[in-house]
């Protein structure tokens, strides 16, 4: 089965096709648009590009179109992108202005080019829809619950890829099969001991996520993704007494405030030189104490959310780092696992450094909670959904 997944941003399209099949699947081609200011022509275009190229002989060899949407009002999951989805996505288009207009948009452009394929769209929010009330929920008026106010996590995708893989690692392949059929068939109750993963999802825009039995008990991020961990530059977690104090004081807008939240926050606003770790580290290894302040930070929300999810979830069985710092950064994951070895987190210092983007267990033979490095591979998950949804 052909599967092409789009990559829809408010200036860019990329796309990748798969060929998908019970064992697995393949890249088959792969490109993208940069400054794009009409998605429909550069759709057409890149459905062009792949007839003339020979990788497909006509548009209705591709047999769906795969969408990662990342919120939607009132809706989540793993389903066909019919106008409920576009409805959702334009309900909450100002809590995800980058992303939800142009995949609405793009859904709409999808069905005119390719009216034959099947559009299907994954919700980064499907992975927390059994998340307990109590965790989902904020202690806001009620009219504001009203409104969908309420904690959705994200990078569903991400987290659920690892819920398979760590479970599949771990030898639990009874929890793996409940985690790759959660879509379709919800979460499963699991015969004999409980399989207990936090996962880390650590790069441009973080999160980390504790994993019972395949599926999430609790996240990080909440309702948008302007929440947790500092990202690169979005704040993360923030009082909300904060915000009308600084507008009031520094006499900014609302549309100034939430830009500078946005833009101007997270490891670049504490730092003031980067967005980027690589960059940050090293200022902190120079002397620089803002970086040093930057790197403490991103620790110190990362093993906050660790320590949550270990009470929650009673214990753990495997920690899991990835996305682009969590696979990467061997200082970042020191920094992360240091001192807990009372807790049975046990890191090998010597697999630790050299474990880059590859697939790793870097804990000591005798650490009783397994430490795992796990590729993210983002446009492979949604081929993945795609294809169990469609089979
Ligand atoms: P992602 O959003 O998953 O693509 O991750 C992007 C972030 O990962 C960048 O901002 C970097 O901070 C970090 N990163 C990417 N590659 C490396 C690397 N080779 N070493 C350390 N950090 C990296």
């Amino acid at each position: 089965m052909l599967i092409l997944v789009a990559n829809l941003g408010s200036t860019s399209f990329k796309y990748c096709l798969f060929r998908m099949d019970e064992s697995g699947g393949e890249v088959v081609a792969k490109g993208g648009y940069e400054r794009v200011s009409d998605h429909a022509g550069v759709i057409d275009d890149a459905l062009a590009t792949l007839q003339r190229d020979g990788v497909i002989a006509s548009p209705d060899e591709i047999a769906a179109v795969g969408f990662k949407t990342v919120l939607g009002k009132d809706l989540s999951g793993c389903v066909i992108a019919d106008e409920a989805v576009i409805a959702a996505l334009e309900g909450f288009a100002a809590v995800a202005p980058a992303h939800n207009p142009p995949y609405a948009a793009g859904i709409r452009q999808f069905a005119k080019a390719l009216p034959n394929a099947k559009p299907v769209a994954l919700f980064e929010t499907a992975f927390y829809q059994w998340t307990g009330a109590a965790a989902a929920n904020y202690a806001i008026p009620r009219a504001w619950r009203d409104i969908g106010i309420r904690r959705y996590g994200f990078h569903g995708a991400s987290h659920k890829f690892i819920a398979e893989r760590s479970a599949e690692l771990c030898g639990r392949e009874d929890v793996a099969q409940i985690a790759r059929r959660l879509y379709l068939d919800g979460p499963a109750a699991v015969s004999g001991k409980p399989l207990r993963v936090v996962s880390c999802h650590l790069g441009g825009s973080s999160s980390v996520t504790g994993i019972l039995n395949g599926v999430a008990i609790g996240t990080s991020m909440g309702f948008s993704p302007q929440s947790g961990l500092p990202q690169n530059n979005r704040v993360g977690d923030l009082d909300s007494g904060a915000i009308p104090y600084a507008m009031r004081t520094l006499g900014l807008s609302l549309d100034e405030a939430e830009r500078q939240l946005t833009k101007e926050s997270g490891l670049l606003g504490l730092s003031g030189i980067s967005n980027d770790i690589r960059d940050i580290r090293e200022a902190a290894a120079a002397g620089n104490s803002d970086a040093r302040l930057a790197v403490d930070a991103l620790v110190h929300s990362i093993r906050h959310w660790i320590g949550a999810f270990m009470l929650e979830l009673g214990g753990l069985d495997a920690l899991v780092f990835t996305a682009g710092i969590g696979e990467n950064n061997a200082g970042l994951r020191t920094d992360v696992c240091a001192n807990l070895e009372a807790f049975g987190i046990d890191l090998d210092p010597a697999k630790n450094a050299t474990c880059r983007a590859t697939e790793a267990d870097i804990s000591t033979p005798v650490s009783p909670v397994r430490i795992l490095v796990i590729p993210a591979n983002e446009e492979l998950v949604l081929a993945r959904e795609v294809f169990r949804k469609l089979s």
